[in-house]
């Protein structure tokens, strides 16, 4: 999987890589992360990428021609038809076929989808993306409307520039890359996981709840010394009942669920069993 990020600050991400799976799976060939300097797009002598906004107001607004130049350089031309002109074509995916297949365009802004677990397993499936950060007020519409296939959030905050949400997108996707992390199950079973029934028939057979985090956050996770500071592991888990141990950790993840992101809740896959488990967790507190 190839990663390009236009910016203007390409030295952020040299240092970013260059560790733990990110930089194995750079170093195995599996994923390909290249930063492309936008002013080197520029052709004046001072290397403009920015001027004041139509209308007034604050700040300074990415100017689209070096932006465009960039795209252009990887291969991306603007779109016959742009959603802001044609009203029935939306960023989301309406004009996704004038890309080539595996092929997404997304610009890193406040104002776009929120970027989930969900949304990192969708990218994970593309073979190339490309990504565009603001810096100032943001980047002129025209951008967006033009080449973007979508408009990417981490969260509800403003940061000064899409470099950082760009390294956030990149270590989220490329991790779900196959081959990236050792055992393809893992990504499964952390919090988020893919509700079981997005998990896929390989896994008929197991009890349900016991693959995959089905949609909720992880369980705690202990390791040695069983005693730290006077705090003992819980005793379930060195009792070697692995019925017991799984009941245990999915009565944890769906506490730990209900205390900090009830939301999750509503749209999980839930079993017989854990309906059970909310009922009693729900009654003790
Ligand atoms: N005027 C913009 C607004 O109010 O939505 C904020 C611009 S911000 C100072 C500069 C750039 O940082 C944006 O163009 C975008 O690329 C990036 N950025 C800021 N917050 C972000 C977020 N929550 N997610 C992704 N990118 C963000």
């Amino acid at each position: 999987m190839r990663f390009d990020v236009i910016t203007i600050f390409p030295d952020f991400f040299a240092g970013v890589f260059e560790h733990g799976i990110v930089r194995r799976a750079r170093s195995e060939g599996l994923v390909t992360i290249e930063a492309q300097d936008l002013r080197a797009f520029t052709r004046d002598k001072h290397r403009t990428v920015d001027d004041r906004p139509f209308g007034g107001g604050e700040g300074m607004v990415l100017k689209p021609e070096p932006l465009a130049r960039a795209l252009a350089s990887l291969g991306i031309e603007p779109r016959t038809s742009s959603p802001a002109l044609a009203p029935t074509a939306r960023k989301d995916g309406a004009c996704k076929a004038e890309r080539p297949e595996g092929l997404s365009v997304i610009l890193l802004s406040a104002q776009g989808r929120p970027f989930t677990q969900a949304v990192a397993r969708e990218l994970a499936c593309l073979e190339r993306i490309v990504l565009l950060c603001g810096r100032y007020e943001g980047v002129d519409e025209r951008i967006s409307d033009l080449y973007c296939d979508m408009e990417l959030s981490i969260g509800d905050y403003v940061l000064s520039g899409g470099e950082l949400a760009a390294a956030v997108v990149i270590d989220a996707v490329m991790r779900l890359v196959p081959g990236v992390l050792g055992n393809e199950a893992s990504s499964e079973f952390e919090s988020f996981g893919a509700p079981d029934a997005e998990i896929g028939a390989n896994r008929k057979g197991l009890p349900r709840s016991q693959h995959g985090a089905g949609g909720l956050l992880d369980y705690p996770h202990y390791t040695r010394p069983a005693e730290f500071e006077g705090l003992r592991v819980p005793e379930v888990l060195l009792n070697g009942d692995h019925r017991q141990i799984r009941r245990w950790r999915r009565e944890q993840q769906l506490r730990k669920t209900l205390l900090n992101r009830p939301d999750l809740l509503e749209r999980a896959v839930l079993s017989a069993e854990d309906r059970e488990l909310l009922r009693t967790i729900r009654a003790r507190q």
